[in-house]
């Protein structure tokens, strides 16, 4: 008998309502999913969050092969299921994904990178943020670039679409996205809005 994902489905849905209470998207932009075992826990597509209840949760049977099976899928999963799924599969270290339009992230998605001026930043994601190359929202090709361009990092930008962080927990994932939406405004306010701006020297 499985064990019951009542839990795990409350965890994400509770994680989903508080990326859109810290503004980090609005209305049903963005998701969020949870590695539980064999399993991904996702948000469903296009519910806005303070409608979403735990049993909309959608589960996927993670497998090696391409797209899951119909039979092995449970609601209806975020359109970007894909691209959590490259992650997981990239990353055996990484339990919970969180994809964010947070405006200051995306705006630096538009760039080749973000480089990271504040040594809070810096402590947590290195000395530049990448940006994935662009492709189709919910598409293989986007997923495989983001899992490509995200390496062994926390955070990547998606180009001209978001951003994504990635943690072992759903409350790191959360976290880092809260602080790279951070990260993103304080390099745009630091070089008057372009983010592909030089640094000049820091002041001693
Ligand atoms: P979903 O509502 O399908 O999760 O899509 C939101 C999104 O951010 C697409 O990139
Ligand atoms: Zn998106």
């Amino acid at each position: 008998m499985r064990r019951s994902l009542r839990p795990w489905r409350e965890k994400v849905a509770a994680a989903a309502r508080k990326m859109a209470a810290l503004g980090l998207v609005t209305g049903s932009s963005g998701n969020v999913s949870l590695r539980v075992g064999e399993r991904i826990l996702i948000t469903p597509s296009g519910i806005p969050y303070e409608e979403l209840d735990p049993r909309q949760i959608a589960v996927l049977e993670f497998s090696e092969l391409g797209t899951p099976h119909p039979a092995h899928v449970t609601g209806v999963p975020s359109s970007e299921w894909r691209m959590h799924m490259a992650i997981y599969r990239a990353r055996e270290d990484v339990r919970a994904v969180v994809h964010t339009h947070s405006p200051y992230a995306t705006a630096a998605s538009f760039g080749k990178a973000l480089s990271v001026v504040h040594d809070e930043g810096k402590l947590l994601f290195g000395e530049v943020v990448p940006v994935s190359r662009h492709a189709p929202p919910g598409t293989w090709a986007l997923a495989e670039a983001v899992a490509r361009a995200l390496g062994e990092g926390k955070a990547v930008l998606i180009a001209r679409h978001g951003a994504v962080a990635v943690g072992s927990t759903l409350t790191e994932a959360l976290f880092l996205a809260e602080k790279l939406e951070e990260v993103a405004q304080i390099a745009l306010l630091r070089t008057n809005g372009n983010p592909a701006a030089p640094e000049d020297a820091p002041r001693e």
